[in-house]
């Protein structure tokens, strides 16, 4: 199922009906979509899973008020509705959330438009009635986050939206579709493709960690490969004239003692673009930009530019924070793979996705979002199903996500409780199980069953942890571990510093790593936590 090794092998010896190039979260919906249509699917991924974009986002899976300003009600609705979708599929993991809009002098929303606008908003996307917009007074703004600038604030819209942690929903996903057949692989990549008759009918992949050359054979492939589409697109000799445009959006964490919001914050920039402060645990993250970008697309730096602008605009709107680049303790750096609009501004370029298909028979799909990845999947896979005589339709809706199995939030919070009833004496307090929870969801209970002996109650919990993913998620990287599998590189860098030997040598024992691969990831989670708690001049 997670197994690599297995997994290659099956990789060079069948013939699949399709083969999904990249791993992010629209190559695991459209791995899931497939597979349950009862097709055989495999996957490749040339990073780990989710190392791209889809590791790198705003983390929300949100109903797009910014479409309803667009007037794009086509776009509001599906997104909308799919917010409900994926909270269902995996409520562990995709969590309601309250949003603040201040509304302020000058700024995107006043008053009628944004109750219009979120009235609509409630309507087109179904949203529940205790989950519906509220207009708040300014005294009842100033209650709810006494932080905000007071000056220009004239009141709020309140309503709900979800957070998630897009690696985790990418997991997920590709662990669901892993578990009905679909045969995954990371650090796997496509290097060229294979024709007969001038159409494709396999790739040439190359193992990166053996650099073992190997062909998949596959009657339809498609590209999912983000960033990365106009180059793979290159790969395929009928492709050259470029569909992508990148951008580069930045976000930062502090401590949520710096800015203690109570809720996430939506709020105007004095440049008429529009920021969020979301709180996560005992930080909060705060972005993003929108630049155009040129240069390197694997791990793409926050720049000194990029901080300062994030940190004037959240000076401006909670002048109390007084944040400066010394409280900034974790950042990262995201490219949006947005579709070529020629003329229009980063911020002004749709974020719909489309399909395209050269001669060759290369189909891939680009733009998008998080939020739209399971739609974005139903479209393409219809399109390989017609090809293939596969007369099934999707059935992703009805499909919870691996560790899963929840009716709703409620139901998660049951866990977390019974986990305390049965831990909380012995090695949980409530955060340790609600991380737990909202990080594995129902594989939380496995995982304690893993502890070992010995070890103080961090290690012990470090210990399980690092075994139940190695053995479970296709850990191959230390960095897999604390930046994609647990986020600890963003929202937990200071039990990262102090843990990071302890966690090198767990996951030694379970990969069977050698003194000299122990140094190398030492001093790649060096160079990672310099990387992102400190910021480049230039792109
Ligand atoms: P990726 O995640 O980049 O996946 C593509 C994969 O293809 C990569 O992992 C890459 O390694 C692999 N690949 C490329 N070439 C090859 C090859 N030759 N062989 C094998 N593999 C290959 N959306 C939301 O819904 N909500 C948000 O809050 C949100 N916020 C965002 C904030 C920022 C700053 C950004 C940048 C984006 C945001 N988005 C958001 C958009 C969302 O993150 C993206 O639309 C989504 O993650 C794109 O996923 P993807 O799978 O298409 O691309």
């Amino acid at each position: 199922m997670m197994n690599r090794e297995q997994n290659l092998k099956e990789l060079e010896s069948k013939a699949f009906d399709l083969l999904v190039v990249g791993g992010g979260i629209t190559g695991a919906g459209i791995a899931l979509d497939a597979v349950l249509r009862g097709m055989k699917v495999a996957l490749v991924e040339r990073q780990d899973f989710a190392a791209g974009t889809s590791s790198r986002s705003t983390k929300l899976i949100h109903g797009g008020l910014r479409y309803l300003a667009q007037a794009d009600f086509g776009l509001v609705y599906e997104v909308g509705r799919e917010r409900r979708i994926v909270h269902a599929l995996a409520p562990h993991l995709v969590h309601p959330d309250r949003m603040l809009l201040p509304l302020v002098e000058k700024g995107n929303y006043g008053y009628w438009l944004t109750l219009l606008g979120l009235s609509v908003y409630d309507l087109l996307a179904g949203v529940n009635k205790n989950d519906r917009k509220r207009m708040l007074s300014k005294n009842e703004t100033m209650r709810l986050e006494p932080l905000l600038r007071t000056d220009i604030l004239r009141g709020a819209g309140f309503y709900a939206e979800y957070r998630t942690d897009d690696a985790r929903l990418t997991h997920a996903v590709l662990m669901t579709a892993a578990k009905h057949g679909a045969v995954v692989a990371n650090y796997t990549a496509v290097e060229g493709f294979i024709y007969d008759n001038q159409k494709i009918t396999g790739v040439e992949a190359v193992d990166e960690v053996s650099g073992r050359k190997f062909n998949v054979s596959s009657r339809h492939i498609v590209g999912a490969a983000g960033p990365w589409t106009d180059e793979l697109r290159r790969k395929d000799e009928s492709q050259s004239k470029s569909i992508i445009r990148h951008t580069k959006g930045v976000h930062l964490v502090i401590a949520r003692e710096k800015l203690p919001v109570q809720h996430t914050v939506y709020f105007d920039n004095y440049d008429g673009r529009m920021l969020f402060a979301i709180p996560r645990d005992e930080k909060v993250y705060l972005g993003t930009t929108d630049t155009p970008y040129s240069g390197e697309l694997t791990d793409p730096k926050v720049t000194l530019q990029d901080a300062e602008y994030v940190l004037e605009a959240v000076n401006a709107m909670f002048p109390m924070a007084r944040l400066s680049k010394a409280d900034v303790e974790s950042s990262w750096a995201g490219i949006r793979p947005l579709i070529e609009q020629s003329g229009k501004s980063a911020t002004a370029v749709s974020r719909k996705d489309e399909v395209y298909e050269s001669d060759s028979g290369l189909i891939v799909i680009a733009g998008g979002k998080l939020t739209g990845y399971r739609k974005m999947a139903e479209r393409v896979v219809d399109r390989v199903a017609n090809k293939l005589g596969n007369k099934k339709s999707s059935t992703t809706e009805k499909v919870q996500l691996e560790g899963a199995g929840y009716i709703n939030y409620n139901a998660v919070e049951n866990h977390i409780n019974l986990l305390m009833e049965r831990w909380g004496h012995i090695i949980l307090n409530q955060k340790t199980a609600t991380y737990l929870v909202h990080t594995y969801g129902r594989a939380a209970d496995g995982i304690l069953e893993l502890l070992p002996e010995s070890g103080t109650n961090e290690e012990k919990l470090l210990s399980a942890e690092v075994q139940y993913c190695v053995r479970n998620e296709m850990v191959v990287t230390a960095r897999d571990f604390y930046e994609r599998r647990t986020a600890r590189l963003f929202f937990d860098i200071g039990s990262l510093k102090s843990n990071g030997d302890f966690i090198l040598s767990a996951l030694a024992r379970e990969l069977g790593w050698d003194d000299g691969k122990i140094s190398r990831e030492a001093a790649n989670l060096a160079k990672e936590i310099h990387r992102v708690t400190s910021f480049s001049v230039g792109e």
